[in-house]
């Protein structure tokens, strides 16, 4: 049943609009988790989506992977990878190095919670400790412009979900 009613309210469908953006990658990230957890759940959303053809859905399956935001000082966000409790992480290619790596930045409201930074932290620390080739490696850990990241190999470990 196709819902009118202010998408806010994900209780009903989106409306095709916030589909088409949902599947464009063009929400923010809230908007985005409330979307995608309907469509999960909802058996005439995603076959709405099941309607693009097969080649249009794979290609919309990358672009909402696209950040929206890709600038990240020396590297550039070219995909997301995964997302998790702490953050997110992209696939991100160095600037100068031309080379792509797996980048891990805390989620901007867990940067200023002391808890959660501090587990961010020894998270870095624990993967630095592990010496096996199925483990990444973390390579360079800052932060830049107050957010906490994480540079690691990029392998394919941090593949669709
Ligand atoms: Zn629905």
């Amino acid at each position: 049943m196709i819902a009118t009613a202010s998408p806010v309210r994900l209780e009903e469908c989106p409306e095709l609009a916030l589909l088409q953006s949902y599947l464009l990658g063009r929400l923010p990230d809230d908007d985005f988790e409330s979307v995608d957890s309907h469509v999960s759940s909802c058996d005439s959303c995603s076959a709405a989506i099941r309607h693009c053809p097969p080649e249009l859905d794979e290609l919309t399956s990358q672009l909402r992977r696209i950040p929206s935001e890709t600038d990240f000082g020396d590297y550039e966000l070219i995909l997301r990878l995964g997302r998790g409790g702490m953050g997110h992480v992209y696939r991100a290619r160095h600037r100068k190095l031309g080379q792509d790596f797996a980048l891990k930045v805390i989620h901007p409201d867990l940067q200023n919670d002391p808890h959660f930074a501090a587990r961010f932290e020894r998270e870095i620390q624990s993967l630095g400790k592990v010496n096996s080739p199925h483990v990444v490696q973390p390579m360079y850990a800052g932060e830049w412009q107050g957010k906490s990241f994480v540079v690691m190999e990029l392998i394919d470990v941090f593949g669709d979900n």
